[in-house]
């Protein structure tokens, strides 16, 4: 069997800096457990913008499409707010997103013990959440068309834009959140607004068929997305994973994240359809973006940088105890009392900088394995 592939986009601002953390998981594993990838390294975002023109090159994007997975840091900074829309920072992801039709976006919410106190939730509501919010990213009303704002012929004018779905947008999404579910505890909630619209009809019809033919296994329910919201800082521990339509999912997966935290404890997963090999397409990143406010400064958090990569051990390389084994550590760490400037503030904690936390993570792994 080869290597299994990556290649690792740092970015801008912080990217690098949280990236250099990753890498040091990385090595651990090639000197401890006889586990290397065959790493690629390449510029997005300003960076690229920066050397070559363009936010991403072709040459960039040929080798996303070749590798196993992509692990991205972040992209953007004020000294690219005035480039053309075209060739903006941000334009370099979104390349990557369409190219790859990465279709399901998996945001997880955790909460880490030692960081229950950072939620805007009671400890005992939200101590031991663990729900993934599985987002579909490429269809919906962002996409769908008509789209645009016209005149209304007396004065006024229409904005309007199209929430469209087909089975075939829906089933694979669905997909997906029905196999990581098969991953963890066997159960789904489907949410949308099948009592105010026609898409939100046929997204229940189609998840539901597509559970009772081929997953029969998994527990599915369905909800109202406004309900949903509701039960999700009510009562969040009651979901495992969640499914829902872009629109629906963009809002719920952000109020998800807050309940744990910090921006920087946030990994993610886009996954498209998979490959040759059976792996999906997929990048990995961290939800926050480039942080221009710190970067430079050792003060970046390099945790939701390093959980991404634990979902990529997870989701693309199937290595589970792996994904476990640093996620542990990061627990361990927290446990300790070890910070980075962003979640420093209670009692019995320690500051620690970027790279300091890496290489704590790092020794916890050892410590552990
Ligand atoms: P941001 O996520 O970069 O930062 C928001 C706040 O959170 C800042 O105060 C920052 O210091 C803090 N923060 C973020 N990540 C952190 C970490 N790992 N450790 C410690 N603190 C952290 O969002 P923003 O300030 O709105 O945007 C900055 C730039 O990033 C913009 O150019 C924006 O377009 C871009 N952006 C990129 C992505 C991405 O690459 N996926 C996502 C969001 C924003």
């Amino acid at each position: 069997m080869p290597n299994p592939s990556l290649l690792i986009l740092p970015g801008d601002g912080i990217g690098p800096e949280v990236m250099a953390e990753v890498r040091k998981v990385i090595d651990w594993f090639a000197q401890n457990r006889d586990l290397a990838f065959d790493l690629e390294e390449d510029l997005v975002g300003g960076a690229a913008y920066d050397a070559h023109g363009t936010p991403l090159t072709d040459e960039t994007m040929a080798r996303a499409q070749s590798v196993d997975a992509v692990l991205l840091g972040a992209v953007g900074g004020p000294r690219y707010d005035d480039l053309d829309f075209a060739v903006k920072p941000e334009r370099g992801l979104l390349r990557l997103r369409k190219e790859m039709d990465l279709f399901a976006n998996l945001r997880p919410a955790q909460c880490f013990d030692a960081l229950a106190g950072f939620s805007s939730l009671k400890r005992e509501v939200i101590a031991g959440l663990d729900i993934v919010i599985v987002r579909e990213l490429t269809s919906g009303i962002y996409f769908g068309e008509p789209r645009g704002i016209i005149d209304d012929n007396e004065g006024g004018r229409i904005g309007i834009n199209t929430q469209r779905y087909t089975t075939r947008e829906i089933r694979r999404v669905a997909r997906s959140a029905f196999e990581l579910a098969r991953r963890r505890s066997n159960r789904v909630c489907s949410m949308e607004k099948a009592n105010v619209m026609e898409s939100g009809i046929l997204w229940r019809e189609e998840v539901q068929r597509l559970r009772d033919e081929e997953y029969p296994d998994v527990d599915l329910t369905h909800m109202y997305a406004d309900a949903g919201a509701m039960q999700l800082v009510r009562a969040p521990r009651q979901f495992d994973v969640i499914v829902t339509d872009n629109l629906f999912g963009d809002l719920l997966s952000d109020a998800a994240a807050m309940l744990t935290g910090s921006l920087g404890m946030l990994p993610s997963a886009s996954l498209g359809a998979p490959m040759e090999n059976g792996r999906p397409k997929a990048l990995y990143e961290p939800v926050h973006g480039s942080a221009p406010d710190i970067a430079g400064q050792g003060k970046a958090n390099p945790i939701a940088c390093i959980l991404s990569f634990a979902m990529a051990l997870r989701y693309s390389f199937d290595l589970g105890q792996e994904a476990d084994l640093v996620e542990g550590a990061v627990e361990d760490v927290l446990a300790q009392g070890l910070r980075t400037a962003d979640l420093l503030g209670e009692e019995g904690t320690s500051p620690v900088s970027t790279a300091g936390m890496g290489d704590a993570i790092v020794a916890a792994m050892g410590d552990r394995a």
